[in-house]
Order: C-alpha cells, then sequence, then structure tokens
C-alpha cells in the first residue's frame, strides 16, 4: 500500500474546499457525473480509432447509485479507468494543483463565482468524510487500484479487486450531507444538471402505480436524453420537436411564437435553441429562462453576458464549450470571445426576424404586437441589432395596418410634409381618449400611428434620432393646423387690445385643473373648425413621460402638465363672443387704456431721464425716482380695473365657460363637478 501526501502547500485545504463552495455544494453531483460520461466518451473514441481493441460491453452507461445503510453515493462508470500512474498524475498532482490554484485566486471572491469553475473530482470533499476511488484502467494488463482520501492532504493508494473496467467513485457522505441518500434529492439534482448529458445515466429505477402506491420496477431510471434537440440538424426536426421540447423545458407555458435554432463552429463552437414566447406588453425581464450548457452539462441560467441583455426575454439553451466557465460574471462580461458570441446570437435573432418578415408577411403582422416590445427593446438597447431592425420593425396605425419605416415614410410623404421639408407622423397613445383628435386628423387625409407600447416614448426619441426629417408628434399636442405647419401662420384677426381682453375674459373662465396649466391663444382656424381646442405640448409631456419611467428625473414630473386653450376667432360662437365683448366693453375699458398708455409714457420718460442724468444730485435722482413709482402704481391700477371689468363681464357670459368646457371636454378633461355644470348649462343655453 502507498501513502502519500497530496501536492499541496495549503496545510488543511478542504475546509477552506467546503467553506467557499458550501452555498453551491450540490454542483459535485454534476462535476462526478460529467466524468464519468466524459471517461466512456473517451473510450468510445479510442475503439472508434482502432486504439481500444477490447469490448465495450453492453453497459456503458453511468451509474449512481445509494446505499443508505453505508451512507454512501457512487458514481460508476465503464469507461477508460484509471490505473496507478493516471490517478497519481491526474488525481494527486494536476486536479489537486488546479483547485490550489483556485483558491488561491479566488479567496476574496464573493461565493456568486463558485459553481461555475469546475473544481472538478475535489468538489466531492464538500460533502465527503472520505471519498475512495476504485478504478480498472483499459490498458493491457492494468491492475485495479483503490485510491482513499479522507479529506486531509493525506491519501493512501493500493492493488483491489475489481473486475469490470471503469471507475467507481464512492462518497462517504458527511453528517450534514445526508440528503444526497435521498433518491428524490438526488435525482432532481441529476434532472437540473445532468438532463441532457450524451452518455445515458441511471439513476434507481423506474417507478410504477401498484396497488395505490409508487413503486420500484426493475427496468433502470435514466434521466436524460443523450439527444437533445439543439444537437440535431433543424433539417431533421419538425415544429412539433421543436414545440415538444420547448414544453419540456419549460413546463406550463404557451406555445411560443417562433423559435431559432443556433449553429455554428466558427470562431467558436456554439449550438442552441432560443424560443421566442408571447410576451405582450409585458417588459418582464427575467434572467434565468435561458440555461448555458457546455457539451450538454447544464451550467447556469444566469446568462448575462452571453446573451444580449435585451434577449433574456427569450427562453430556451445554449451549448457552447467555448464560454469560459471558471471565471467570475464580471470577467465574463469582458471577456472578448463571449462579447462575440452575445455579437453572434444577437445578428442570428435579427436575421430570423428579418427573414420571417419577408418569407410571411401576413403571419409576421399578426406575431407583431406579441414581438414588438422585444423588438424595440433590442433597438433601444444595442445599436447594430437597431440597424438590422430598421429594416422589418412595424408601425401600426390606428386602423390597425402595418408599415415598414420606408413604406410609411412614402405613405405621409406627401401630405404630412410641413413647410420646412419635415415629414410629420401623428400618434396617438390612446385610442379613446384620444379620439376627437384623432377624427380631426383623419379628416384631413392625415395618418395615425398608435403608439401604445410600454417602450414607445424612448422608441419615439429613437425614431426622430434615425429618421432623417422626420418628426413624431402626438395627435392632440397641437390644434390640427400646428400640427403639420403647411403655410405661414394665420392672424387671428384681432386687434392688440381685443386680443387682450379675450384672454382675460376667457382665462378668468378657465376652470382650476389640479396639477394642469394653461395659457390661452388665438387662431383664425376657418369656420368650420371647432371653437377652441385643447392640446398638450409635446415636450413637456414627453418629458414627463419619460421621468414617469426612469426614475431619478422628478424635475420634470413635479411640473404641472401645461396644456394650451387655442380659440378659433373665424368661429361663429367665438366671433359673437369678440363683437359682444367688444360692444360692450369698449367704452369702459378704453379710457383705462389711455391711462395705461399715459402711464407707460410718462415711466419710459422718468427712466431715460435717470439714466442721461447721471450726475444729478441726489435729490434730483429721489424726485426721478418717485416720479416712476408714481406712473407704476397708475399703470397698475388701471390693470387692474381693467382686468375687474373683464372678469366680471365674463362671469354674466356663459357662451364663454361653454367654449372651454366644449374644449375641455374633447381632450378629457372635463369631469366629476366641471362636467355636471357644463351639462347644466348646456340645458339652459337650449
Ligand atoms: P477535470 O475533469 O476538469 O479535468 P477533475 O478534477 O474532475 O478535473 O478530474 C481530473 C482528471 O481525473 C480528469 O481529467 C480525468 O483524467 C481523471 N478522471 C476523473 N474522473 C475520472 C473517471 N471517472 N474516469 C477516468 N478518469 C477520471
Amino acid at each position: 500500500m502507498a501513502t502519500g501526501k497530496i501536492g499541496v502547500t495549503t496545510e488543511n485545504i478542504f475546509p477552506v474546499i467546503k467553506k467557499f463552495l458550501y452555498s453551491d455544494h450540490e454542483i459535485f453531483l454534476r462535476e462526478l457525473v460529467s466524468n464519468a460520461v466524459d471517461a466512456t466518451q473517451k473510450l468510445k473514441t479510442l475503439a472508434s480509432f482502432g486504439e481500444f481493441k477490447g469490448e465495450l460491453g453492453d453497459d456503458m452507461r453511468v451509474r449512481v447509485t445509494i446505499d443508505k445503510e453505508k451512507g454512501t453515493l457512487t458514481v460508476s462508470d465503464h469507461g477508460i479507468g484509471m490505473d496507478a500512474e493516471d490517478i497519481e498524475k491526474y488525481i494527486n498532482q494536476i486536479a489537486f494543483s488546479g483547485a490550489e490554484e483556485f483558491l488561491k485566486k479566488y479567496k476574496d471572491v464573493a461565493n456568486g463565482i463558485i459553481g461555475h469553475f469546475g473544481l472538478g473530482f475535489y468538489s466531492a470533499f464538500m460533502v465527503s468524510k472520505k471519498v475512495e476511488i476504485r478504478s480498472l484502467s483499459y490498458k493491457e494488463g492494468a491492475k485495479p487500484v483503490l485510491w482513499s482520501c479522507d479529506g486531509s492532504p493525506e491519501y493512501t493508494m493500493e492493488e483491489t479487486e475489481k473486475a469490470e473496467r471503469g471507475t467507481d467513485v464512492i462518497l462517504y457522505l458527511d453528517d450534514d450531507s445526508k440528503e444526497f441518500l435521498e433518491q428524490s434529492r438526488v435525482d432532481a439534482l441529476l434532472k437540473k444538471y445532468c438532463r441532457f448529458l450524451p452518455v445515458p445515466v441511471v439513476s434507481g429505477k423506474e417507478q410504477e402505480w401498484k396497488d395505490g402506491k409508487m413503486v420500484d420496477t426493475d427496468r433502470d431510471n435514466v434521466i436524460n436524453a443523450t439527444e437533445p434537440l439543439w444537437t440535431k440538424k433543424p433539417a431533421d426536426l419538425t415544429d412539433a420537436d421543436y414545440l415538444k421540447f420547448y414544453h419540456e423545458l419549460m413546463p406550463g407555458m404557451e406555445d411560443p411564437m417562433f423559435w431559432i435554432h443556433l449553429n455554428v463552429d466558427y470562431p467558436f463552437t456554439l449550438t442552441g435553441i432560443l424560443y421566442f414566447p408571447k410576451i405582450k406588453n409585458n417588459l418582464d425581464v427575467r434572467k434565468d429562462r435561458i440555461q448555458l450548457y457546455c457539451n450538454q452539462v447544464y451550467v447556469t441560467d444566469q446568462v448575462e453576458g452571453v446573451v444580449p441583455e435585451f434577449m433574456t426575454l427569450m427562453q430556451g439553451v445554449i451549448d457552447s464549450p467555448d464560454i469560459p466557465l471558471n471565471v467570475s460574471r464580471s470577467y465574463l462580461q469582458a471577456d472578448s470571445q463571449v462579447k462575440k458570441i452575445s455579437t453572434y446570437i444577437a445578428k442570428k435573432v435579427a436575421e430570423k426576424l428579418a427573414s420571417m418578415f419577408k418569407d410571411d408577411r401576413k403571419s409576421y403582422e399578426q406575431k407583431w404586437d406579441d414581438i414588438k416590445v422585444f423588438i424595440e427593446y433590442g433597438m433601444l438597447a444595442d445599436p447594430k441589432f437597431c440597424d438590422q431592425a430598421m429594416k422589418f420593425v412595424l408601425l401600426k396605425d390606428v386602423e390597425g395596418n402595418y408599415y415598414t419605416l420606408e413604406e410609411y415614410k412614402k405613405l405621409t410623404e406627401a401630405e404630412q410634409t410641413d413647410k420646412d421639408g419635415n415629414i410629420i407622423w401623428l400618434y396617438a397613445t390612446d385610442e379613446q381618449s384620444q379620439y376627437s383628435y384623432i377624427q380631426a386628423a383623419k379628416d384631413r387625409g392625415y395618418s395615425v400611428l398608435l403608439m401604445d407600447g410600454q417602450l414607445d416614448a424612448h422608441f419615439i426619441g429613437l425614431l426622430e434620432q434615425k429618421l432623417e426629417k422626420t418628426r413624431l408628434v402626438r395627435v392632440d399636442s397641437d390644434i390640427i393646423d400646428r400640427l403639420i405647419v403647411k403655410t405661414d401662420k394665420k392672424e387671428s384677426g384681432l386687434t392688440p387690445a381685443q386680443t387682450d381682453m379675450l384672454t382675460t375674459i376667457f382665462r378668468s373662465q378657465l376652470p382650476e385643473l389640479k396639477g394642469a396649466e394653461f395659457i390661452v391663444q388665438f387662431e383664425a382656424l376657418g369656420e368650420n373648425a371647432a371653437p377652441a381646442t385643447v392640446t398638450q405640448n409635446e415636450f413637456m409631456r414627453r418629458m414627463k413621460d419619460m421621468s414617469a419611467m426612469q426614475p431619478g428625473m422628478n424635475f420634470y414630473g413635479d411640473l404641472p402638465d401645461s396644456y394650451a386653450l387655442v380659440v378659433n376667432t373665424d368661429q361663429a360662437a367665438v366671433k359673437k363672443i369678440t363683437e359682444l365683448a367688444t360692444g360692450s366693453l369698449q367704452d369702459r375699458v378704453a379710457p383705462l387704456r389711455s391711462e395705461i398708455e399715459v402711464g407707460n409714457n410718462e415711466m419710459t420718460a422718468a427712466r431715460k431721464e435717470l439714466t442721461d442724468k447721471k450726475d444729478a444730485s441726489d435729490d434730483d435722482k429721489k424726485a426721478l425716482q418717485e416720479r416712476i413709482d408714481a406712473a407704476e402704481k397708475r399703470v397698475s391700477a388701471a390693470r387692474a380695473e381693467e382686468e375687474k371689468l373683464e372678469k366680471d363681464y365674463a362671469a354674466t357670459q356663459p357662451q364663454v365657460r361653454q367654449v372651454i368646457d366644449l374644449a375641455l371636454l374633447g381632450a378629457g378633461l372635463l369631469t366629476g363637478e366641471s362636467l355636471n355644470a357644463f351639462i347644466r348649462r348646456s340645458v339652459q343655453l337650449l
């Protein structure tokens, strides 16, 4: 019997391993089973090259066996096996030096990285007080060996009896790891990590229903599918195959909308299938829907970095031996190989979407509402994807027609170009509440897009950046004539005095709306247009919309909504209001106006004198200042009186309030008490 010290300097490394790996200690099973699978495949490879001339035997399966009495868990294979020399080389020296290196490197790093590093065989010590390897190498004349180690750096190695070629790794489980003697626990772990390993893995017996309970049969329970779908050629697969695999992978989900089979050999190796679930408007980004495999061994479902962020909306599997797994996540994201993989996946997804669009536009349109948020997210997040998506991103109008950007440009170019040569795209965010504005635009022959998606506020900004001379304007952000300004503005036809007077009259009748601020404007918009319209400032609204989505932009969020009441001076009712007001107020207002004018002139003159006469005595300056103050008082007194006259007058004119309320009604701003008052007034006016 040989004894020795494992080639490691750290005196007691096992407690360290245990402590380090505690959070993820279940991975030992993955490590041991994949070693067994590797050993099996190596022997098959040797046999196929004629290097191994013996019999492979009937049973090349890997077995996981529980012995509750002995408290052991054994992983057995009939692979290449190891002789004493191999164990010395692979277990005593190399494997362990790898572990030591690892521990040196990551001593200070948090637990998060553990589990992806392939500490391999030694992870067995996370759950065991003693580990034995019994192995018979495939080599001719090899002697079976028994290696044993109790968790200190000392091991023993001796010759043993073993008839069958291959390796048994026997774990004498720690008292606090007895859970791994439960068949259900072991099966669950194997299902998680070994579900798609390329060699059958047997654990326990198949069960069946008998006499009212589940009992073991004598058939071995194989837990894995050795040829998962992604390893097959797409040409050999049907839609039904893909759907079946999807439901195995993601139980309880609706059918996906489509999928992409990834397959690349160069400059890295990667296979996989990504499914596209129905996401509608629900931007629920979950990072555990794509499983990462390395040669069919499950590694993780945390794929940040490997897959572009926006693609974590997809589900499925990716298998690549080229993703470095023994490193921390931040390293993973910086790794150039991983970046290439991520870029490749994004490109493939874009290509798939492009071909779906090209091959079957109709069915692509049917899917659009479900994939829109994904594509917009991708375009916002990834400039390369954005460039590709410009060809297949669709716009939907309020009638439910879909257009590409190019098509929509052609459609709107003629009618919706303003006097400065900008194409104006109108959009609505809510068909119901913006109904009257949409209607007004349609009556003009304009098209209105529906932008009611979760990301549309951002997407609109992106479109404006990407498209030349194109602006998007919400349909209620201005009166129709000013949404797309084709000729220079028509004057209101009011004198400045009339404008002042009417501004006060209308302003005084505007109801107080919480969190809203109004300006009043007058414009000649034609006899047939509405008497007044309420519009919402596009810039302020966008800022507020954005701030609602991004915490920290409260500045805009806290500002009131800013609206304009645009009064149409061409409209009959407004004309009448103007005439009546002019008629009954003019005579009384005129003297006040001249008072204001006189006062203003006096003020200007006195101010000029004060600046001209810099060298005047203090007394002179004082006298001038008093003149200014007196003039100011005259002016503001006259102003106040004028305003009072106009306000009092306005209060006697229910038509003014009626015109305002009609506009508020159209904007969905007339509610509650104001709405009630409007209805009562309407009846009276009738
Ligand atoms: P890794 O698998 O990453 O190389 P391990 O510590 O898991 O690291 O294993 C070290 C080496 O020991 C393997 O590369 C292999 O040569 C050998 N080995 C481990 N398990 C087995 C086995 N069941 N059969 C044959 N060789 C094995």
